[in-house]
């Protein structure tokens, strides 16, 4: 399997573009063609473990990986007791016609880690193979720098740098990573908030030669290896989802989606189950109050905001403006074609929108894409009418998603709400919702209570080249 930019070029194979997601011209890799699963490819599927299964999916992207090598690593992924549930991804029911999809049952307790736990492993065996390392330089606000640093700990020819704004995280969230005591992973608490994070890495990664001295590379959310890690769950979710349906009816049986969203990586891995036969009728795309994306569903424009038009809101990962996954679902919209997706994201640069207005009936019609957005009050709101229907307690950002999958439920289609991460991380909203105060559990606590390491800095570019020049490993 080749990879293309969406701007135009080929970039190689699966394990070339796993290190880097953009392409030199600016674009993102994606497969040059997507792979089919028939009716009976399915049927085959639906006895397969997780591991498996993921060996299976992951497979017909990384066509470059042998087989026995890849099932080592979705075995060291998925097995091997990281994640909490038997199954890995479990679905449960939480009435109104909704089943919730288990996805936060890994280290850090949110679906992150389903494709970072697999990016992991995949990320030292590319390395080894190259006689290479890797020094990861990121910045976060909460989920995904800690689900990079539980996926990478320990690992031997990979080092994480993850810059975290100081004093603006959840004491949980805080705690999740900062009490990994592993020596390759590096925390580090800038005086500042999240944006000044970012601008220090983003000014690192301009200067080519101190990138290149010291491996720097980045575990973003344009990862192809996590899009197609993600895509595992739409297939494995919809094989349970239809594990009790007649088995002449169950190869055609459809169900939906609810994808709480932010940069678009989530629900672009069902677009693509999707568009390679899995039967999926419509996947729900819900959104915060920061709600370009819902926009751009329901109008065709695409206009992102500024991070300071972003609002801070309770389902705080996904308040995100600019989706960065969103020019791959662009490029399948536009026919394939890189010149066409170019000239989109040079409009973008020009005007700060792009109007695809004309493609707008086609969004649902063709891609069973549909969207809402989801406010404060109906976090809380759904909190709670979830607990009374079912005893389920969902965490903010699932919230946004059920809230969102309700407006969408039909008779006779399942419609399962993807579970982004679980509600002991925001014990706030909870209690807030539920009027009760949430104890936390004996884990909960020992890890709050854990020696933490954590190094602080000042909002300054010097002294973080500094620190990298003195700790990263070495090629
Ligand atoms: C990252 C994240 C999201 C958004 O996922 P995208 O792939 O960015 O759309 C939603 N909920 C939680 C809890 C997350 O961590």
């Amino acid at each position: 399997m080749q990879y293309i930019s969406t701007r135009g070029g080929t970039l190689g194979q699966f394990s070339d573009v796993l290190l880097e997601g953009l392409a030199p011209n600016g674009g993102l890799a994606v497969p040059e063609h997507l792979p089919r699963l028939s009716t009976s490819e399915l049927e085959r599927l639906r006895p397969l473990s997780y591991p498996e299964l993921a060996t299976e999916i992951i497979g017909l992207f990384a066509t470059d990986i042998p087989r026995d090598d890849l099932a080592r690593l979705t075995a060291a992924a998925y097995g091997g007791g990281k994640f909490s549930a038997d199954k890995i991804v479990p679905l449960s029911d939480l009435g109104d016609g909704m089943t919730l999809v288990g996805l936060s049952e890994g280290p850090t307790l949110a679906f992150k880690d389903m494709a970072m736990q697999f990016l992991g492993e995949a990320l030292e065996y590319v390395l080894a193979k190259d006689d290479r390392v890797l020094n990861v330089l990121g910045a976060t606000s909460g989920d995904t720098g800690s689900a990079a640093e539980h996926a990478l700990r320990g690992r031997e020819r990979v080092a994480v740098f993850m810059l975290s704004p100081q004093g603006r995280m959840s004491a949980f969230q805080r705690a999740q990573m900062y009490s990994l005591q592993d020596e390759n992973v590096h925390n580090i608490a800038v005086e500042g908030v999240f944006d000044d994070c970012q601008n220090l890495v983003k000014r690192l990664n301009t200067d080519l030669d101190f990138k290149r001295a010291h491996s720097l590379g980045a575990v973003n959310s344009i990862n192809f290896g996590r899009i197609s890690a993600q895509i595992v769950y739409y297939v494995w979710a919809w094989l349970r989802a239809t594990d009790s349906v007649d088995a002449a009816e169950r190869s055609t049986f459809e169900v939906s989606f609810a994808v709480p969203s932010g940069n678009f990586g989530n629900i672009l891995s069902g677009h693509y189950a999707r568009s390679m036969g899995v039967p999926i009728r419509r996947l729900v795309l819900a959104t915060n109050e920061n709600n370009v994306l819902d926009e751009f569903f329901r109008t065709g424009h695409y206009r992102p905001r500024s991070s300071a038009n972003t609002l801070a809101t309770s389902s705080p990962s996904m308040d995100v403006s600019r989706a960065s996954n969103l020019e791959r679902f662009v490029f399948d919209l536009l026919g394939r074609d890189p010149e066409r997706t170019a000239a989109a994201w040079h409009e973008l640069e020009e005007r700060d929108e792009i109007d695809l207005s004309a493609h707008l009936e086609r969004f649902e019609s063709e891609f069973g894409l549909v969207s809402g957005t989801s406010t404060h009050d109906d976090r809380l709101a759904t909190i709670r009418e979830v607990s009374a229907a079912s005893g389920v307690t969902i965490d903010p950002h699932t919230a946004d998603g059920a809230k969102v999958a309700r407006a969408h439920v039909e008779d006779g289609i399942p419609m399962l709400v993807l579970e982004t991460a679980k509600p002991q991380k925001f014990a706030d909203l909870i209690s807030e919702a539920l009027g009760t105060t949430v104890q936390p559990d004996a884990e909960t606590q020992s890890l709050l209570d854990a020696p933490q390491r954590v190094v602080e800095m000042p909002d300054d570019e010097h002294a973080l080249r500094v620190y990298i020049e003195e700790h990263a490993l070495q090629a």
